[in-house]
């Protein structure tokens, strides 16, 4: 369907800017944690709502482990486990 597909091709303006190097990416070993990261905050409008892209948009380089909810990393893995 022609609408779709010329939809499809159009970037996706509620992304964040910064998705294409934003290191958290590197700091999941679980696809799944990520994903639903990147549903929830990096790839909708809700990326200005991510801790992380508060940071960001000041200058401020976000701490590795931060993530987007505002928790960390390692204090999100001991709750959980
Ligand atoms: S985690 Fe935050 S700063 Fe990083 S790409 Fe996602 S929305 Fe942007």
């Amino acid at each position: 369907m022609p609408d779709n597909a010329a939809k499809r091709e159009q970037p996706n303006t509620d992304s964040c800017r910064f998705s294409s190097r934003c290191p958290m990416y590197q700091t999941f070993r679980n696809d799944f944690g990520l994903r639903m990261f990147q549903t929830t905050y990096c790839n909708s409008a809700n990326h200005a709502k991510c801790a992380r892209f508060a940071l960001a948009s000041k200058g401020t380089m976000p701490p590795s482990d931060l993530l987007p909810n505002g928790r960390t990393l390692v204090a999100a893995s001991k709750r959980e486990s």
